[in-house]
């Protein structure tokens, strides 16, 4: 927490808007619009709730097929089986570790070969790297197929000056506990699209019609912000661009220490165009004659009481995800193997650091 956010909790007491709307709500959409130089942002329960409506206004449904980075929490995923749509998995290249535009057109000529052109296309920032953007951009726009930005973990990152989340037709934000900042839980939608935000106000308030009494012409869904959490996150707001700073300071720290090992690489931004918000810093170590792996980094830091974890396990590969279509490379695969994220919180102390160093050290040497 940055400080503030009790008092706007405290507000929402005061003037008993506790839920569910209230000043809060329109205050952090307000913030969220400004920070992301967007006109339009719809604050909800959840990440995974705003990527679900996003698809519920594409209009895609049961047996339609959605592009999604299989390098990613399942959560992207997850939204599209929600509608009873297909998946089609696509690799990440080995620059950004993002969405490969290669076998993003695979998955596109793949799908319309079978008389099936994909009817949306869900593109990750993952670990808060921007993904090839343009090359990406251009592919949606050939084909005609809608582009959703989860930019969950990537609030604040740019590319070429632009914030992700703000590229595509839609772009979602998360604030559970564990991103950047938190509303103790929550997200976003945003779009330059006036008609989508409404839109999707109106789905996340159960859809009622404007009547007097209750009348509903379509399903809603109960996937709205409170104006408790929205205080959170109108607190949080104020210390985003500091968090950034300590998560890139940290990110360096990291590239100093490990400078000497020349078999352990850095998740990178690949040339000026790209800056991250290094929410979590990751590594990859590659095969030396120390024997060392990811594996044993990993557990040299759990036996000094320091967790740290794999990359995210590709969705082609999660048990409950194994039939869908997937264009691959062997990109995330690899990562998977090789992969580790490291302690990142903003919040670590100087003392913390030492710990750390002194365990690396320790299982690198
Ligand atoms: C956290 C996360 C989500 C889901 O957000 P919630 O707010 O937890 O529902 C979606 N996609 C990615 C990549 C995430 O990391």
């Amino acid at each position: 927490m940055g400080g503030t956010e009790q008092r706007y909790v405290q507000e929402a007491f005061d003037t008993n808007w506790v839920a569910p709307l209230g000043a809060n709500v329109n205050g952090l959409e307000v913030d969220l619009q400004e920070y992301n130089d967007i006109e339009h942002c719809a604050v909800l329960s959840s990440g995974t709730a705003a990527l679900h409506l996003a698809l519920v206004m594409l209009g895609v449904q049961e047996g339609d097929g959605v592009l999604c980075s299989t390098f990613t929490f399942s959560a992207t995923t997850n939204a599209i089986r929600y509608q009873h749509a297909i998946p089609v998995f696509v690799d990440s290249e080995r620059d950004t570790w993002n969405m490969c535009p290669v076998q993003l057109e695979e998955a596109i000529k793949g799908g319309m070969s079978k008389g099936k052109k994909p009817k949306a296309c869900i593109l990750v920032h993952l670990y808060g790297m921007p993904a090839n953007i343009d090359a990406i951009m251009k592919l949606c726009e050939a084909y005609e197929i809608p582009l959703i930005e989860d930019a969950a973990e990537s609030l604040g990152a740019r590319y070429k000056g632009q914030k992700t989340g703000t590229f595509g037709e839609m772009g979602i934000f998360s604030f559970n506990g564990n991103k950047i900042i938190t509303t103790s839980g929550g997200g976003a939608l945003v779009s330059h699209s006036g008609e989508y935000v409404e839109k999707a106000k109106f789905l996340a308030t159960q859809a009622r019609d404007p009547a007097p009494h209750y009348q509903h012409s379509q399903i809603g869904y109960n996937y709205r912000m409170s104006n408790i959490c929205a205080g959170i996150g109108r607190g949080q707001m104020e210390v985003l661009d500091q968090w950034i700073e300590y998560r890139r300071a940290m990110n360096l720290w990291y590239r100093d220490l490990l400078e000497p090992y020349p078999f352990i690489s850095f998740h990178s931004e690949p040339s000026a165009d790209y800056f991250s918000n290094f929410w979590l810093t990751c590594i990859e170590v590659s095969d030396n004659d120390k024997g060392i792996t990811r594996e044993s980094i990993r557990l040299g830091l759990l036996e000094d009481n320091i967790e740290s974890r794999p990359l995210w396990k590709p969705m082609h590969m999660q048990p409950v995800f194994q039939d869908h279509p997937a264009y691959m490379n062997g990109v995330s695969e690899t990562l998977f193997e090789k992969g580790l994220c490291l302690p990142s919180g903003s919040n670590l102390t100087e003392d913390d650091r030492n710990r750390i160093m002194r365990s690396l050290k320790r299982i690198l040497d």
